[in-house]
Formats: C-alpha cells, structure tokens, sequence
C-alpha cells in the first residue's frame, strides 16, 4: 500500500464511535485497511499516528471562495446595508482571473484546516474550477441565478452558460472532484419563470440544487407579504425541492418549512458565524435534526465569517444549540462532528465515496496534531475534535490518497506566489 496511518485514534464516523491504537491503510486513492494492528501491514510511508487523531476530510458545505479578496472589508454592518452598498459594487469591478486569485487563497486556507471538498456559489466558474482542479481538492460549483425581471430568460444568461462550461469540462472527468451544481441565489433575488428553469436543467442532468433560504428575518416576511407563503413554501411550490437541494442560512424556517425540507430531503446548511456576525440569527439545527432532516455545515465567505475554518465554526453552531435550547444536552460533540464529515458528502452526493473513514472509500482524511499543550489530557477525541481543535490543530490534509497540505506545507500550491497575486488583487480592486 501506498501510505500507513499506524497507532493512531480514528473516529471513522460509523461503526465504533473511538478506534484507538488503529491502523488506516490507503491505497491508489482509497482506505485499504481499517482496523488494527497487522505485522504483516507495510506501506512505501507510514506515519506514526500517536498523539494524532485521524477523521475523515472536512465538507464545507457553503462558501463563496473569491470572497477571500475581501476579506475584513466592510466589518460591521448590516446584511443588507453590506450586500447592496459594500459587496456588490466590488463584485462588479473582479475582472478576468480574479475569482481564481481569490479561490485558490481560500482553497489554500481550507486545505490547512483540514476541509477536502467544499459547496461554492459564485460567478467566474471557470477561475473557481481551475484553483480547485490544481489544488486537488473536491468541489460542487453553482452560479446563483438572480433575476431582475419575471421575463428573465435563464437560459440566455450567464449563470446558465457557466453552470454548462463545469458541466462540460469538469462534471463527468473520471476523477469526479469537480462538480456542476444547479444554483438559484435566493428567492428575493429572482423570480418563479428562472426557478422552473434552474429546476428544468437541474433534472436534466442530475445536480443539485444550491439555494440562500430565510437568512434574514425581513427577507422571510417580505417574502410572507409578496406571497402569502413562507420563502421554503414559495420555491416548493414551483417544484424547486423536486430535484435534490441543499439550502443554505435557514434561519427563520418554521414548522411547514421543516415539514418541505424532511419530506423532499432537502439539506440544511448552518453557517453560524455568518448569520451571528451578521446579526442574521440561529438557525433551529436541533430541531432540523430531531426532524430526520440532513444538516451540513456551511463557513459562508471570508467577507462574512472571517476565517474558513470549519472545526472553529463547529464549537459555535453546537454551544449555539445549547443556548437555543436552554439544555447542555443538545448538539453533543459525536452529533456535531456529524455536520462537517457524514451529512456534508451526503449534501454532496458524495456520500458512497467519502465522508467516513471505511473500506473502498476514497481516502478523503484530515489528521490533527494533539501533541500540544492546548490538546493535552485529550480525554473524549470527539470533544477535543469538536471544542478543543480548530484549523490550527489540522497536520495533514488529504483527497483522494493525495496529501495536499502537511505541517504548513502546499503540496500542490505555489503559497507565497498565490499571496502575492491576492494582494495585487485586492489592490486592484480599490479596497485596500
Ligand atoms: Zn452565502
């Protein structure tokens, strides 16, 4: 075999909650041995896991990766007040390459927090496509459809001609880490004519469907006023969660939402440090769970996070629920590591190929160090994963039997040149 994790503490996310003193084997890309200890095991490396924890790869669920170029721009304001006066215009000054400048920084930030594939909506696929693909990571790309008009054609638009170039350059590549998703931004910004076509190719090809969903309370009622239904009833009605969807905020959904979402699996994707920093609100996780309903987590953008650090966000969206709740019980660690692992290649599609740590899966695996003192006395690995850890703590980052990042090292990215390049860009820009 090609590599052998030896003597280290895995949590593979089914099965026994804790292997301590496992070996994980990965050959030509996949985990080839799961168990313990073999003297007939050999591999052309093999790592010596003590003191080390070994999870499957990270899934962030929600981001938007050339939001990196501006990163720290326009702190503290409102949603709407940011959006519209602040982000936008500078979204309408990115010129050719920038999302790829943008992308590969947070592709490079991802990779040393130990994230293995990531949910992207955004505009300039192409660039997207290019930094994932030279990165070798694992990436679902939308362009979020927005519609000016009831007329507007979808299929005239550039939102459609981008989704059309992943799915011919990247979709059916026999690695399969490059994937088209369908993507409306969000039910405020089009309008019932676009979302039966994005609905219309979504079916055609089999993508899934990447939404913004009641992220603001003004945005849910305005949406009650316009309609008489609730955002989630709304985009239902026009058949938007017949195709397989994930949605990302939900968080004003109510009970007739949470009903839409467990009957048509539908996919919640919580982005707590957005919709906190944001002043947004917390999305009802718990209760989405104790519904049966798939819940993923989402780090949102640099602009609005600030950091891409899934491990970091997870602490939160589980001491969140714990407040929410009133009760300590809710959220507990097992069930957390659940969002960023399991249920994210599941929001994916990804779920029979990665997302646990299991025989004849790509071997898609972040090890964290816990050879420090802010780890020592590590006693439940899933707590220290979950409230301890944050990106700091990450090793090694893996894909596909591809160690991409280790001890601080880009394996397959120029880091200094990529730095460089942002900063010219965000100069570019005019923000900085
Ligand atoms: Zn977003």
């Amino acid at each position: 075999m090609d590599l052998l994790f030896k003597d280290i503490t895995v949590i593979p996310m089914e099965g026994e909650r804790v292997l301590r003193g496992a070996c994980v084997g990965v050959d030509a890309g996949k985990i080839c041995h799961v168990g313990g200890n073999d003297p007939k095991l050999s591999a052309d490396r093999v790592i010596d896991g003590s003191d080390k924890l070994l999870l499957p790869g990270l899934y962030n669920c929600h981001t938007h990766t050339p939001m990196s170029l501006m990163r720290g721009y326009a702190s503290d304001l409102k949603l709407q007040d940011w959006l519209f006066n602040y982000i936008s215009p500078v979204e309408g000054r990115f010129a050719e390459g920038m999302a790829y400048t943008g992308a590969l920084i947070s592709v490079a930030e991802m990779l040393s927090n130990g994230v293995v594939s990531f949910s992207d909506m955004y505009f300039m696929l192409e660039g997207i496509a290019a930094a994932a693909d030279e990165a070798g990571v694992k990436a679902n790309l939308c362009n979020g459809m927005t519609a000016f008009s009831p007329e507007f054609d979808y299929f005239k638009d550039r939102s459609y001609m981008e989704t059309a170039y992943i799915l011919n350059n990247y979709h059916h590549r026999a690695d399969g880490r490059i994937k088209a998703d369908a993507g409306i931004h969000a039910e405020f910004t089009s309008f019932g004519r676009a979302w039966r076509q994005v609905v219309e190719l979504a079916e055609e090809h089999g993508l899934i469907m990447h939404i913004h969903l009641s992220e603001t309370l003004l945005e849910h009622e305005n949406c009650k006023a316009k309609y008489g239904t609730t955002p989630a009833q709304t985009l239902n009605g026009y058949g938007v969660f017949d195709v397989r969807a994930i949605a990302a905020h939900c968080v004003w959904l109510e009970d007739s939402d949470i009903d839409i979402f467990r009957e048509k699996s539908v996919t919640a994707v919580h982005n707590p440090v957005s919709n906190l920093k944001l002043s947004s609100g917390a999305a009802p996780i718990e209760r989405l769970i104790k519904a049966g309903v798939n819940v993923a987590l989402g780090t949102d953008g640099a602009a609005s996070n600030n950091s891409l650090d899934p491990l970091a966000d997870l602490k939160l969206a589980s001491i969140l629920q714990k407040c929410r709740a009133g009760d300590p019980t809710a959220l507990p660690a097992y069930e957390a590591l659940k969002l960023v692992t399991v249920n994210g290649a599941a929001a994916q599609g990804r779920e029979k190929e990665s997302g646990r740590i299991a025989l004849g899966l790509d071997a898609d695996l972040v090890m964290l160090d816990l050879h420090s003192p802010r780890q020592t006395a590590a006693i439940d690995p899933a707590a220290s994963a979950v409230y301890s850890c944050t990106g700091r703590d990450v090793e090694l980052t893996m894909c596909q039997g591809r160690i991409l990042y280790e001890k601080g090292e880009y394996k397959t990215i120029d880091i200094e040149k990529a730095m460089f390049e942002a900063k010219r860009a965000v100069k570019k820009l005019g923000i900085l």
